[in-house]
């Protein structure tokens, strides 16, 4: 297994109503290229949690993926479907169901990587505004 430092939060910016399974996503990661042109590998995220607390596995974990430039060697991406809201605003869409599922797949991986901490994308790249809210403060107590 690769060494694991960050568990880094994503969202995957569709509006309320559009879809973003994991075959969604792996459709629209294979359109993707690498900045040399090579096509990316499908589905960039280890874990997508649907909006009715579904988790679905995307990229298996031993492998590196693709969702934050710079931490994809030594880290795990999760993304729940969501983010944007009517208006198209980024903001935190989290369902109930999202939020119990969440906790339960970051209680998991937690004990596997205990020594990895969980951060939001926007932690690592200020640019972005994902995944809308702080997952540092909503995960401390999952925390090394
Ligand atoms: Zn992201």
């Amino acid at each position: 297994m690769r060494t694991i430092t960050l568990i880094i939060i994503h969202c995957s910016a569709v509006h309320p109503g559009q879809r973003s399974s994991v075959a969604d996503i792996n459709k629209w990661h294979k359109e993707r290229k690498t900045k040399d042109g090579r096509p990316w590998k499908g589905i960039g995220y280890h874990y997508v949690v649907r909006r009715d607390g579904t988790i679905e596995t995307g990229r298996p974990i031993e492998k590196v993926g693709a969702h934050c430039v710079g931490h994809n060697s030594h880290s795990i991406g999760v993304c729940y479907e969501g983010g944007l809201n009517e208006k198209g605003e980024e903001v935190d869409t989290r369902t109930p169901e999202q939020k119990i599922a969440l906790e339960q797949l970051l209680e998991r991986l937690h004990a596997q990587f205990p020594k990895a901490l969980i951060v939001g994308h926007h932690d690592l790249n200020p640019d972005k505004k994902c995944p809308c809210f702080d997952a540092v403060k909503a995960y401390a107590h999952l925390q090394p």
